[in-house]
């Protein structure tokens, strides 16, 4: 049985949508454009991505810290090409005439900053490092997609002052090293790739863009990491007095991780036609037990059932299904859709060898383990399925990524729902003649390793600067 007759890669617009609101993940009937109601597995996922990053944010010294949801015009100006690159998509309070307009926060670099200058006084205040888990806003004009292009973001973001531009190099080495920890737990795959020039964020010296695959060849974006250098600091006249006594000017970094790009890669990448696979560190349920009631042994099966619960809730979120309205089967099929990590079915083969009979979500394999055995097999199959839907991830990802050598090439790939690596001039033209004639981005050069060009731009036919990939993006 599966969620219905749209099969992932088949069709994966219809088997995302289907599968997020009959697993109870969001609801994308509120009736304004681009805003999701968060039902309850929705919400407890997000809960847990933004804990698990948290904790990676305080462990290297980053400060939790809350701040407006609104800045002032004035304030929104000061850095121009923010401005520029952001004054299309905010959301705008109007108080009425004599009042001063309020923008909602795209992003928090024209509300933090105010508070950095007047904060930061010597270098004995640097680094500076905050972050706040909040909500953004941006008003997007072409189609919303749940979770993937929402008009309201929930998200993380880290912003840090710096004394020396190599502080700030060095930070954002770190800043990648918590959302490859983060998002290695959660099994997703991803390329990470520094922005072409052209691409890069308002007001940044360059950016840097977790690009995550997915199963329609869109790559959707879960993270990117900003080196800022001192465009922000002279906009909003941050200054610090060095060791020397003279003054100086620091430098900056931001990044910012989406929750709900987060959790749509997470569906996207392990799901399978019957439903979700949930990795189980963000698991709502991790181990689902299922009574096989038999005639005459009912009391029997439910207090088995009810004993081994018990005994899995000390270390596991573990539910019983004790509904006696439905059969197994159906209580199967409901499990399925949801992705706990571990179903176990007790029978009354079971009750009478003290064992219970255990499935795999990821691989539906089966297996009958003895009840002294069950704690010590639970923990070990909780880390196998974890490092397995992270090698599935990646093994995928591998094989979604072709070499093209010219234009026909690269449209054959795209066409195909995969992401093409080629050579590029770095010339914004040859960028603009690809999206116009494949309708594909570059998304940039690899920063995690180096890649060297060997050859020629495969638009243009000049000698190659990068070897960049391209997709389509969400
Ligand atoms: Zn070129």
């Amino acid at each position: 049985m599966s969620v219905s007759a749209a099969k992932k890669f088949e069709n994966f617009s219809s088997w995302f949508d289907d599968l997020i609101l009959k697993a109870r993940i969001v609801d994308n009937r509120f009736p304004v454009k681009g805003f999701l109601v968060y039902m309850e597995n929705g919400a407890y996922i997000l809960d847990e991505i933004r804990r698990l990053l948290e904790n990676e944010l305080e462990k290297t010294g980053h400060k939790k810290m809350y701040f407006p949801l609104v800045t002032s015009e004035e304030l929104f100006g000061k850095e121009a090409e923010h401005i520029k690159g952001f004054s299309k998509e905010v959301f705008v309070i109007d108080q009425g005439p004599g009042e001063q307009r309020l923008i909602i926060r795209p992003t928090s670099e024209t509300i933090m900053y105010p508070m950095f200058k007047i904060w930061i006084r010597s270098h004995a205040d640097l680094p500076l490092k905050v972050y706040q888990s909040v909500n953004v806003y941006r008003c997007e004009t072409k189609a919303t997609r749940a979770l993937y292009r929402v008009r309201e973001i929930p998200w993380n973001e880290a912003h840090t002052v710096h004394e020396t531009p190599s502080d700030a190099e060095r930070q954002v080495k770190e800043a990648m090293e918590i959302y490859q920890k983060v998002l290695k737990a959660l099994g997703i795959s991803y390329l990470i790739l520094k922005r072409p020039d052209f691409d890069k964020f308002a007001g940044a010296v360059y950016s840097i863009a977790f690009d995550a695959w997915n199963p329609d060849g869109k790559v959707n974006q879960v993270a990117t990491i900003h080196n800022l250098g001192r465009n922000f600091a002279k906009a909003y006249g941050l200054e610090f007095e060095k060791k020397d006594g003279s003054r100086g000017i620091p430098y900056q970094t931001c990044y910012g991780f989406g929750f709900s790009r987060v959790l749509a890669a997470i569906i996207a990448q392990h799901g399978d036609d019957h439903g979700l696979v949930l990795p189980p560190i963000i698991a709502p349920t991790q181990v689902v037990i299922i009574p096989i009631p038999f005639k005459g042994q009912e009391k029997q099966i439910y207090e088995y059932a009810a004993k081994v619960k018990e005994m899995l809730s000390q270390k596991w979120r573990t539910v019983l299904d004790d509904r006696e309205d439905i059969t197994p089967g159906e209580k199967f099929y409901h499990w399925e859709l949801l992705g706990p990590p571990i179903r176990i079915e007790i029978g009354p083969r079971e009750v009478a060898e003290s064992s219970v009979t255990i499935s795999r979500r990821d691989t539906l394999e089966r297996t009958k383990v003895q009840l002294d055995k069950l704690t010590d097999k639970v923990a070990e199959l909780m880390d196998a399925i974890a490092s397995n839907l992270l090698e599935r991830s990646r093994r995928m990802m591998m094989s979604l990524i072709s070499d093209a050598k010219d234009i026909d090439e690269i449209k054959r790939i795209l066409k195909d729902r995969r992401i093409a690596r080629i050579e590029w001039c770095g010339k914004i033209e040859c960028a603009e003649k690809l999206r116009d004639e494949v309708k594909g981005e570059i998304r940039g050069e690899r920063y995690d390793i180096a890649e060297m060009p060997e050859g020629n731009c495969v638009i243009c036919g000049e000698k190659a600067k990068y070897v960049v990939y391209v997709a389509r993006a969400y």
